[in-house]
């Protein structure tokens, strides 16, 4: 008898998960079998995203009981069942190695952040699914199949929200290890960053910025470096911050990574720590990707409509992610400027802001992250994504019975 927990809800509480149960198979037999007999099935990890990506019309399945096990060798990591980067990246660093980059938050499994194309900040620097090299998957029908970077659905498989199957293991590109600088800095001036938002976004390793497009006191210029500390942004006119830090209206407490100070990537690299509670937590997060090169005018059409959401925000981030070549990637043959905005947990109030963001960003083919809230109809992300009917075609192959397929699937693709 295979173990069942309640569904629950998001990590914020803004989606209600609608599946009955989440079911706990404890090795990949029990999970074949929990595969091939599920009319809808969806994969639950660590809960982090803000819409209806994970739900399924009746079933979940975690991973959680299932074994762990991460194989480091060479410039290759392998990690099988639910690992988090909080877990995977202490072994990789005691092994002298590293990944290139990883999102605002060590807490989220490696399975779901690469699912949905969960990226930190810089130019150089792709989202982590980027990272993937071989996806180990089990298809509706409780196949497994090895897919390698020569395999025909790799770009369809490094980054799949979850409609192609169970990924039961990942093989991850690694790099030699290498020590980060942080610093936060108030007082860069807002007509300075969209006078050449690429040199501020590209001055060290990775850089991000907060703002509430309008008072200066909440812009912040948050940069990491890996040549020494970022005194770069001083030349701006920044002014390091202390430790009482505010993200626009969050204040954070004591969950920051250190500052002024040179740590390995890991402890550096996110802005929250492995120990502590993330961002606000009572909020809901959007984030739209524009081609870089777009990035000034970008930023301007959306603070001029700023005034009307302004009651609903908390703090928008600015980052960058590197092109990649992954089908459905919100960097997808682009270099993008990522415009993040963490709400209020006010589900109508960030419904009734969302149209007025996407207005503004439609003239530059603004792609929405897959994992956060957002109103876009699926045609018109679609259009943006050249290999998108591609991904369809293995989506259908992988899963013909539809087991997959969410409700969240048909909203994109159809039915
Ligand atoms: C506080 C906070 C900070 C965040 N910061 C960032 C950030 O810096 N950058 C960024 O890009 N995003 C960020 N996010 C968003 C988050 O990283 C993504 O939404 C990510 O997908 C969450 O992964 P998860 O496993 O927690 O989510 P889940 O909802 O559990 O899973 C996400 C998707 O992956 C699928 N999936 C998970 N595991 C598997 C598997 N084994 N096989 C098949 N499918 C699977 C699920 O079905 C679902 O579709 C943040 C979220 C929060 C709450």
């Amino acid at each position: 008898m295979i173990e069942t927990r309640s569904a629950g809800a998001t990590w914020s509480g803004n989606h209600q998960y609608r599946a009955r149960e989440v079911l706990l198979p404890t090795g990949p037999d029990e999970l074949a079998e929990v595969v091939a007999s599920a009319d809808h099935l969806r994969v639950q990890a660590t809960r982090h995203t803000f819409n209806d990506v994970a739900d399924s019309e009746s079933t979940l399945v975690s991973l959680e009981k299932m074994p762990t096990r991460i194989d480091i060798s060479g410039d290759r990591a392998r990690v099988e069942g639910l690992l988090t980067f909080a877990q995977l990246a202490p072994v990789l660093e005691a092994e002298g190695r590293a990944l290139h980059n990883l999102g605002s938050l060590p807490h989220i499994s490696v399975a779901g952040a690469t699912a949905t194309g969960t990226h930190g900040s810089g130019v150089r620097n792709g989202n982590l699914s980027s990272a993937v090299t071989g996806v180990e998957l089990m298809d509706a029908e409780g196949r497994t199949h090895r897919i390698d970077e020569a395999h025909p659905w790799f770009g369809a498989a490094a980054l799949s929200i979850g409609a192609l199957g169970v990924v039961t293991a990942l093989e991850l590109r690694t790099e030699p290890t290498y020590a980060v600088t942080q610093q936060a800095y108030t007082g860069v001036a807002w007509a300075d960053i969209i006078a050449d938002p690429i040199a501020v976004l590209g001055g060290s390793r990775s850089v991000s910025i907060f703002t509430t497009w309008g008072d200066p006191a909440h812009d912040l210029v948050w940069a990491k470096s890996d040549t020494g500390s970022p005194t770069w942004v001083e030349e701006l006119g920044g002014t390091a911050v202390g430790d009482d830090i505010h993200l626009g209206s969050i204040r954070t407490v004591d969950n920051t990574t250190p500052r002024g100070t040179s740590g390995p990537w890991h402890t550096r690299l996110p802005h929250f720590r492995a120990d502590a509670l993330p961002s606000d937590g009572d909020e809901i997060q959007s984030e739209y990707f524009v081609p870089l090169s777009s990035a000034a005018e970008a930023l301007a059409a959306v603070r001029e409509i700023a005034p009307g959401f302004a009651e609903h925000l908390l703090v928008t981030e600015l980052r960058t992610v590197a092109a990649d070549e992954l089908w459905l990637s919100p960097a997808y043959q682009r270099d993008v400027l990522a415009i993040h905005f963490t709400w209020r947990n006010d589900t109508a109030g960030v419904l009734s802001a969302l149209p007025h963001v996407e207005a503004a960003l439609a003239p530059f083919d603004a792609r929405p992250h897959w994992g956060k809230a957002f109103t876009m109809p699926g045609e018109r992300i679609l259009a943006t994504l050249a290999r998108a009917h591609d991904f369809a075609a293995v989506a259908r192959e992988a899963d013909p019975r539809g087991v997959f397929r969410n409700a969240y699937l048909r909203r994109i693709f159809g039915d």
